[in-house]
């Protein structure tokens, strides 16, 4: 039975008490309108914990003026009917004003991690990300928290703020899951006219253009990126970086090396994708 809690009081109850019945605890933090790539987390959380607990939040403090909390996709029964039919423990879906009341004033922020690639874009995007996440953390207690590497900066900034904070969470970090021509799934495809969803593909052939070149020896961070960023640039009408990065650092390295994060962000219209694939580790997309 899957128990809807809208509380955050009733949340950590709910964990708690999950615990104190030798159950471990498998959390799968979202926002909602939920996809196979949301639930390949579930998935994972099922297999590694007794009991899982999805959030589903359109956390206001993570986006931008002028970016799109307003129009963000809101479907909450299909999501809990999706969570139901995957017998997920409990679904909580909080109200903004209950975890954000009138006197809220604290943000968690991390350093250097945050600063490149999307941290560049949405100057603000992290600071509002660590700082939901360090609340469902504590709301959930010690638990294994499940995050899609889609969002590949995320995770790693994720893992870094429960390392440093002594938090009593494992961060995983799971594979993106691909529609079957290779675009990453997203909230924000349903955005795409059928132009812009062909025109999509773009990232798509941008990382396995990189990724066919590093299998054929090409180990280059300079050439994987450009041959990375021709597609993109060519079917997206603005492009927001294409990088070749370390993928533990984020920073770009000083030369050759054994993996090589390719990251992605750029727009068709007025929806933004981003994707990413590391090098010398992911299968090709
Ligand atoms: P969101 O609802 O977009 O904030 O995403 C919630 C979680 O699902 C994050 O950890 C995302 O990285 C993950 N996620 C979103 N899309 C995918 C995907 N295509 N494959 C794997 N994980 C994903």
């Amino acid at each position: 039975m899957t128990t809807v809690v809208r509380k955050p009081a009733g949340f950590r109850q709910a964990c708690d008490d999950a615990r104190a019945g030798s159950r471990t605890v498998g959390l799968v933090p979202t926002m909602g309108a939920l996809h196979e790539g949301h639930f390949s987390l579930i998935e994972e959380a099922k297999k590694r914990t007794d009991f899982v607990a999805v959030t589903i939040f359109v956390n206001p403090l993570q986006f931008g003026p002028g970016e799109d909390l307003d129009r963000y996709p809101r479907t909450l029964e299909s999501d809990l009917a999706g969570c139901r039919e995957r017998d997920v423990d409990v679904v909580f879906a909080p109200a903004p004003d209950s975890m954000y009341p009138a006197q809220f004033q604290t943000q968690v922020s991390i350093g250097e991690l945050t600063k490149p690639l999307e941290g560049e874009c949405r100057p603000a995007h992290f600071d509002g990300v660590t700082t939901v996440v360090a609340k469902l953390f504590n709301l959930a207690g010690p638990c294994t928290a499940m995050f899609g590497r889609k969002d590949y900066q995320q995770w790693k900034i994720l893992s870094r703020m429960a390392h440093d904070l002594d938090m009593p969470i494992g961060v995983v970090g799971c594979p993106i899951v691909r529609e079957p021509d290779g675009l990453a799934l997203s909230s924000r495809n349903r955005y795409l006219s059928a132009s812009e969803r062909k025109r999509a593909l773009g990232i798509v052939c941008g990382l396995r253009r990189a990724h066919d070149a590093w299998c054929e020896g090409e180990h280059s961070p300079d050439t994987l990126r450009s041959l990375a960023a021709e597609p993109v640039q060519s079917d997206f009408d603005r492009v927001d970086y294409v990088a070749a990065v370390d993928p533990d650092t984020l920073v770009k390295p000083a030369g050759p090396s054994s993996r090589v994060l390719i990251a992605v962000a750029a727009h068709l219209g007025t929806t933004r994708l981003i994707d990413n694939v590391v090098l010398g580790e992911d299968p090709r997309p």
